[in-house]
């Protein structure tokens, strides 16, 4: 992959996190509609709806914070080296997931 295109990558990435976590953390729509004591299963499927969403969100953010840090060194022109070990990551690795900060070994022991 070309470096312009990597960049175009990560950053289609990055700005489909923030959409989908914006989306996550945005009241719902039907929130008002939720009455608790009417049937009980409703609350209860929406609390455990939520649990998942956060929990969603949480690897995204994990994923944003890769993504944000793999443009970072895009510009430091460190991309494609290990952020832990400074050795080179597999291009097979940055292929499959551009915005991986961490050779395989490294990220294992993550
Ligand atoms: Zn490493």
């Amino acid at each position: 992959m070309k470096a312009g295109d990597v960049r175009a990558a990560l950053e289609s990435k990055r700005a489909r996190l923030l959409a989908d976590m914006d989306r996550m953390t945005a009241p719902p729509a039907d929130a008002s509609n939720i009455s608790f004591g009417k049937r009980v299963g409703e609350g209860t499927s929406y609390a455990v709806e939520r649990l998942v969403q956060v929990e969603l969100h949480d690897q995204m953010q994990v994923v944003l914070a890769d993504v944000t840090r793999a443009l970072v060194k895009l510009d430091e022109g460190t991309y494609g080296t290990c952020d832990a070990c400074g050795g080179d990551i597999a291009p097979a690795r940055v292929e499959g997931l551009p915005w991986a900060t961490l050779c395989v070994s490294c990220a294992a022991q993550r």
